[in-house]
């Protein structure tokens, strides 16, 4: 079987799925033409004053028929096309539906006067859509066809070689037999075909190769990407081990074991060991951010969001404790549906959320957890009364390394990386994640900030 796919688009999926797409698009659009077509034979003589003759009128009824039955078995066929292109594929489907259509349109042409119908211009339509799927080649073969079959249809009426189907009351004198009229109509009609096919080609093939580069240029990208996240994995790694030798160096002094030192060059010595702790936080998680985004596909296991929850929240209870934080947790759902996920992910997730309600909180704090069912999908939300985010920042909240200004000159600790990690993982779980504050349970001075999290089922 001939291959019709340009060498380019044997393997483009993006292709396949633009042709599959097109071919339903037409099928569809064919029930609307059979409808339009019924609704005309059956209103023409009320609305327009045009009348049909016996012949026509069962013409016309048959082709429409026709068209409904093929159309039918396309819409049958069209499931079980693969796409592969020495086999009969998606685009072999689309020439079957153009030679159908086409003939359609020739004999409808032919039952409503040849050259005196207006439908004729159709042929145009049906020649620029052919031009956006099908190869120049195989699109200019059929334009040419098409207009042949033309020409000897009006030719062969004219000689009363076929006989003509006059639509009564459309025309005051009958043109068919008008030899100047016939010509000039046909090689109008056929300029316009040629010339519309040619253009619609060239735009269709410039689209392509427009697309091509595109795909071209985003695979680029994903592998400079690729590239990038490597190289930032090593960088990140060179610089940890000289940062946990400085750390256990630091432990070995500070635990005594050199022998006693003095109080404040111990003082200065643990802020350094906190910073240096600190510095190697920061490593782990622009690590695990890196290792994300080369992730290309999670783990999917069943998971019961609720497990996970109460799981983080039994590690947490201890910082709970200590800043006599009241903790309200609430599943309004009725089903307990399990989601499909990476269990591992979303408790990094959760576990962030909660230790950032935790740390962004005064002591005697409220926070409220409550999972909800949305439509195909789980919502988490985590709702605290604390310090809150400012309305300026909330937008940059989940970049790399962003931390808020009102935290900023407050010694709290951390990287500014939790949401863009939490972030991450959502949307590798095909979710999203939002931020509101002042969260619903905000107060005076204490504005709290709250994160839905969503995530689909499947
Ligand atoms: P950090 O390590 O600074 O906590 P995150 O990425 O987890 O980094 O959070 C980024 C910033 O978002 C924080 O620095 C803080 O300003 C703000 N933030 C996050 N969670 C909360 C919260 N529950 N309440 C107030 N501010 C928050």
């Amino acid at each position: 079987m001939i291959s019709l796919v340009p060498s380019w688009a044997v393997y483009n999926e993006e292709f396949w799925e633009t042709i599959k797409h097109r071919n339903l698009w037409f099928i569809k659009l064919r029930y609307g033409a059979v409808l339009m077509l019924f609704a005309f034979i059956v209103s023409s003589e009320f609305l327009l004053g045009i009348g049909f003759t016996q012949t026509q009128l069962v013409a016309l009824t048959l082709i429409n028929c026709s068209i409904l039955v093929y159309n039918g078995i396309l819409q049958w066929l069209r499931v079980y096309l693969k796409c592969e292109p020495f086999k009969f594929n998606p685009l072999h489907f689309s020439l079957v539906q153009m030679v159908l259509d086409l003939s359609a349109l020739m004999l409808l042409v032919y039952f409503t006067g040849g050259i005196e119908t207006p439908l004729f211009m159709l042929f145009v339509f049906h020649m620029i859509i052919g031009s956006l799927i099908l190869p120049g080649t195989v699109i200019y073969t059929i334009a040419i066809s098409v207009v042949f079959i033309f020409f000897g249809m009006v030719l062969g009426e004219y000689h009363n070689l076929i006989s003509h189907h006059a639509v009564a009351g459309l025309l005051q004198t009958p043109l068919y037999n008008n030899f100047k009229f016939i010509v000039t109509y046909s090689i109008v009609f056929g300029f316009v075909i040629l010339m519309s096919v040619v253009l619609a080609n060239k735009i269709a093939n410039q689209l392509y190769l427009m697309e091509q580069k595109l795909v071209e240029s985003l695979e680029q990208l994903n592998a400079a990407e690729v590239e990038k996240q490597n190289y930032v994995i090593g960088v990140v790694h060179e610089i940890k081990t000289p940062l946990s030798a400085v750390n256990s160096y630091l432990d070995v002094i500070l635990q005594g074991f050199l022998g006693p030192v003095n109080e404040k060059i111990l003082a200065k010595l643990q802020r350094v060991r906190a910073r240096s702790a600190e510095a190697i936080q920061l490593t782990n998680d622009v690590l695990k951010v890196s290792k994300l985004r080369l992730l290309d596909e999670i783990k999917k296991e069943e998971i019961k969001v609720r497990d996970i929850l109460s799981s983080v929240l039994k590690k947490q209870r201890a910082n709970f404790d200590r800043k006599k934080v009241k903790l309200h947790f609430k599943d309004n759902r009725k089903i307990r549906s399990k989601i499909l996920g990476d269990k591992l992910l979303l408790e990094i997730a959760f576990s962030n959320l909660v230790s950032n309600a935790l740390k962004y909180i005064e002591d005697e704090g409220v926070i409220e957890i409550i999972l909800d069912e949305k439509e195909k999908g789980i919502q988490l939300e985590v709702c605290d009364n604390g310090i809150g985010i400012p309305e300026k920042d909330i937008e940059k909240i989940f970049d790399d390394f962003y931390r808020a200004s009102n935290i900023r000159s407050k010694g709290y600790e951390g990287t500014g990386m939790g949401l863009s990690i939490i972030k991450h993982i959502v949307e590798k779980h095909n979710g999203t994640i939002e931020v509101q504050s002042p969260s619903r349970l905000a107060s005076t001075n204490k504005p709290g900030a709250s994160f839905i999290v969503f995530l689909p089922l499947e």
